[in-house]
């Protein structure tokens, strides 16, 4: 998204992507090709979990558009009050937004524009103000989404529909989605998804981008304040790199960029340095499906259609803590029975789950979890990857507050599948960092790595764009507003350059 703005702005940038792209085609349809089991994971870099989740060694996903490729389309405009961190939440962690919702707003607007993004936000009962019409009208919904439109307004909620980043139009040279069953962790085999690869850097590959791909950058120089080089293995050549750089960009993902900053020793070029790679957030998340008599999806369609944002801002009738935010809930679609599988108890396994798994309809549960100083990535310099990085190191431990939130709205999931008809529920905790965020945060305060613009306190040309840089994680999918603040954080690179 960095890249966008900067090549609209006329500048020469050099895209350096660890992994491949992913190839498209029916192959990406078996059930086998879903993230989980995908074979473009790096393991001669894995990252040990020290704590939260499965720990052990895990490879992380690297390719051409980053996880946009597998990412489940959820494209959501964060709320107003997202960007005014929570006295609570803010006092903790010392998280402060250097700008409003309004600073963002046509950054959002650009990013759903490029993104191509299906909505209606009529109904949405936390909608914030917008300057254009989504870019394209959402899909009509299938059957088992007017079935749960219709258990949701039985719970006394209100249905709004998901906006998705999925190209639903066929006249603009592209193919239309067909509404298949492997959208969420699967690269889309006709390009319909509107990930980063298929819809922002492809268009732009050769006319002022440059990408290199296999491209593993192991470390930045710099020197007298500023950066002067980028260096790294080049994997096809089996040979080291080097770039020099008026400007660089760095977007590697949350857990990977504090790896690089560190790696490169910047957490002690400034007193902020020391919260590099701290404050580490990856929502408290958790899947529940419901078990029906009946099969909820008889057409087999893709069907994450539907938001639920009454609980957002608090549940005012709830006994319980009627004004706690608490976060949103969200359709899923049924997931391949081998995926299903892969995350039953062992016992389960054995079971033949197909005809079990069309029984079941999912909701996704999203709450914001707090971001604290203990939970976040370190290096462990004497335990060196192939590539010659130090190893990284990950632990986090959701605060009671995270969990609280989570177990309400998985109440509020249940009852809504409950009024569908749903009589039995299995709830899987969503232990991956699939959204990791704010481990260099910014801040307008000189605590956070970040300024305002982005910009790492003590080094005059360097920017991190990717999640890191979101300090609180709001109760919603990230990717829009990471592409939003991209956008917003390169504008401000041009507008600077050109003064
Ligand atoms: C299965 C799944 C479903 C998701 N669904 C949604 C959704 O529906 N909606 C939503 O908003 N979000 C979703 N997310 C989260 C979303 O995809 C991420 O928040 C977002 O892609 C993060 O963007 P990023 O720029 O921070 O990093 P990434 O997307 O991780 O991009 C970082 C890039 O940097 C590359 N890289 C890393 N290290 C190096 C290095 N040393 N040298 C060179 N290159 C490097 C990586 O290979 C990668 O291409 C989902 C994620 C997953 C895994
Ligand atoms: S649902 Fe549509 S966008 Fe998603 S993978 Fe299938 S065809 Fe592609």
């Amino acid at each position: 998204m960095a890249a966008h703005r900067l090549v609209r702005a006329g500048w020469r940038v050099l895209l350096l992507e660890r992994g491949d792209p992913v190839p498209r085609g029916p192959r990406c349809a078996e059930p086998s090709a879903t993230l989980e089991f995908m074979p473009c994971r790096d393991s001669r870099s894995a990252y040990r979990v020290d704590s939260g989740g499965r720990v052990g060694s895990v490879a992380g996903t690297t390719c051409l558009g980053g996880l946009s490729v597998f990412f489940g389309a959820a494209a959501v405009r964060w709320r107003e009050a997202d960007f005014v961190a929570d006295p609570e939440t803010a006092d903790r962690s010392g998280a402060c937004w250097p700008f409003r919702y309004t600073d963002l707003e046509p950054y959002y607007t650009e990013a759903e524009r490029l993104l191509g993004v299906a909505g209606d936000d009529a109904t949405d009962p936390t909608r914030p103000p917008r300057s254009a019409p989504f870019p394209q009208r959402p899909a009509p919904l299938f059957a088992v989404s007017e079935w749960l439109r219709h258990a949701i307004l039985d719970a006394g909620a209100t249905p709004t529909p998901l906006p998705l980043a999925i190209n639903y139009d066929s006249s603009n040279g592209r193919t239309a989605c067909t509404f298949c069953r492997h959208c969420d962790t699967f690269a889309c085999a006709i390009g319909a998804k509107n990930d980063v690869e298929t819809a922002v850097l492809a268009p732009m590959t050769g006319r002022g981008l440059d990408v290199r791909t296999g491209a593993v950058v192991t470390s930045l120089a710099a020197s007298n304040g500023r950066v002067t080089g980028v260096r790294g293995w080049d994997k096809a050549n089996q040979r080291p790199f080097e770039h020099a750089a008026r400007h660089v960009v760095l977007a590697a993902g949350a857990l990977a960029s504090p790896h690089l900053l560190l790696a490169s020793g910047f957490d002690r070029l400034h007193p902020s340095g020391r919260a590099i790679g701290r404050f580490l957030t990856r929502h408290c998340a958790a899947i529940v499906e419901g078990f029906c008599n009946f099969r909820p999806d008889p057409e087999k369609v893709f069907h994450k259609q539907l938001l639920v944002l009454d609980y957002y801002f608090g549940d005012p009738r709830a006994r319980e803590a009627p004004g706690q935010p608490l976060g949103s809930i969200q359709q899923l679609t049924t997931p391949p029975h081998l995926l299903m599988k892969a995350h039953m108890p062992r016992f389960l396994q054995q079971v033949p789950l197909h005809g079990f798994v069309e029984h079941l309809s999912g909701l996704l549960v999203m709450a914001e979890d707090e971001p604290q100083a203990r939970n976040g990535v370190t290096v462990d310099r004497s335990d060196v990857d192939p590539y010659g990085m130090p190893r990284l190191h990950v632990s986090h431990r959701y605060s009671g507050r995270d969990l609280e939130r989570r177990r309400l709205l998985v109440r509020r999931a249940k009852r809504i599948l409950r009024r569908g008809g749903a009589w039995s529920f299995y709830t899987l905790d969503i232990e991956t960092f699939s959204h990791a965020l704010g481990t260099v945060r910014m801040g307008a305060n000189g605590e956070a790595p970040l300024d305002g613009d982005c910009r790492l306190r003590g080094l005059q040309n360097l920017l991190v764009v990717d999640g890191s840089a979101l300090p609180t994680s709001a109760g919603l999918n990230p990717g829009l507003t990471i592409a939003a603040n991209a956008l917003r954080a390169a504008d401000r690179l041009v507008d600077a350059d050109s003064r």
